[in-house]
């Protein structure tokens, strides 16, 4: 495939001077992330982004052959934008053995993504068990586990400190850990949404910990709620920060919220939200070398298109998603290796398998 032109035209000119800072290799600031969000110029962002994509990554796309497994939604919080925590005795509550974790996995996987509630009867050894069964029985499996606020909800029921819990989880079997549970790190949106849960000093303050142990993490970012716009850009600037502090972080991956009966607001965003989002993550997150387009939250075809607006990885095949598919998220529960490198290269990208560390497992040129 041939690579794209670089055609960087306007048709909001007062788009020019952040794109001349982009092109000179300066960073953009809070003031130029939210003139971004407030321009209505969806492609010239896109093929911006598209540019700054295809000069540090080519056509080349990435995706992984992967597996979720939520072990259960008992969940000691209650966060307003959740539709898969449950409470003892409701009917969607579910709590998987160790033979049912086992019976989804399979040798020929290359990631394991395990995140799931806070359960108030599982001992943090239970949690320890489910992955050291899955290491001792695939071995070759990488496992990425537990979010930020798990590992503080394991900080608290065993009084250790994050690097201890880290230290376990590493000595387990854990390799990487996923970006889930930033949210939005706005206090007014946490205190409206989800009190219970950690803030972005915590969660930043964990993830911290993590590279400092060496472990390479994620980082997320919830939109399409009650969030402004210039939260959003807020919540960039502060992994942005972190990462210059550590270069610790592997993907940033924007997770577009699903309404579901949540009735916080009446539909999912746009995909012109969506692809405008990724696109100013690529342009904000200089220093993060991988931006995802999440098919699962944004839907496949939002999510192959936003491969042309920025995003170099489509993610994995997912196998069975639970969380977002309980608050109604219209994609497929799980794609194979095939569609995944059809979506890609209907978005006239080049696919490459990755494993968790985005090690090239094989190119489809
Ligand atoms: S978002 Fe996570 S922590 Fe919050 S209620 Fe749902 S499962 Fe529990």
């Amino acid at each position: 495939m041939p690579e794209a032109q670089l055609d960087l035209e306007f048709t909001d000119i007062s788009l020019e001077p952040i794109a001349d800072k982009v092109l000179a290799g300066k960073r953009l600031t809070q003031e130029d992330g939210e003139r971004l969000f407030r321009s209505d110029d969806l492609f010239g962002i896109g093929r911006l982004a598209d540019h700054v994509r295809q000069q540090r990554h080519g056509l080349r796309t990435y995706f992984v052959l992967n597996r979720h497994i939520n072990p259960t939604n008992h969940c000691v919080l209650d966060c307003k934008f959740c539709e898969f925590g449950a409470k003892a005795g409701d009917a969607h509550a579910y709590e998987m053995s160790m033979d049912e974790i086992l019976s989804k996995l399979s040798e020929e996987l290359r990631e394991v993504h395990i995140v799931g509630g806070h359960h108030i009867k599982w001992p943090f050894e239970h949690y320890v068990e489910i992955v050291s069964t899955i290491h001792e029985r695939y071995p070759g499996v990488q496992i990425k586990a537990w979010t930020a606020p798990e590992i503080d909800f394991f900080c608290k029921i065993t009084k250790k400190q994050p690097a201890e819990i880290l230290a376990i989880m590493r000595e387990a079997g854990v390799l990487t850990m996923p970006g889930g549970g930033a949210e939005i790190f706005s206090e007014r949106v946490r205190k409206a949404l989800f009190p219970g849960k950690i803030g972005a000093g915590r969660w930043l303050d964990i993830h911290r910990t993590a590279h400092g142990m060496g472990f390479r993490t994620n980082c997320t970012m919830l939109y399409g709620h009650i969030e402004t716009h210039a939260e959003r850009v807020v919540h960039m600037v502060r992994l942005r920060e972190l990462q210059d502090e550590t270069g610790g972080f592997l993907a940033f991956i924007p997770l577009s919220f699903q309404p579901g009966n949540t009735g916080l607001v009446r539909r999912q965003v746009s995909s012109i939200e969506d692809l405008k989002t990724i696109a100013i993550s690529r342009l904000m997150l200089d220093n993060i070398e991988h931006i995802k387009s999440y098919w699962v939250m944004m839907g496949e075809e939002t999510g192959s298109v936003a491969l042309q607006f920025g995003a170099n990885d489509l993610d994995g095949t997912i196998g069975e998603e639970k969380i977002v598919h309980m608050a109604q998220a219209q994609s497929a529960v799980g794609h194979t290796r095939e569609e995944l490198v059809r979506m890609i290269k209907e978005a006239q990208r080049i696919p490459v398998e990755r494993d968790a560390l985005y090690n090239v497992i094989h190119e489809y040129n």
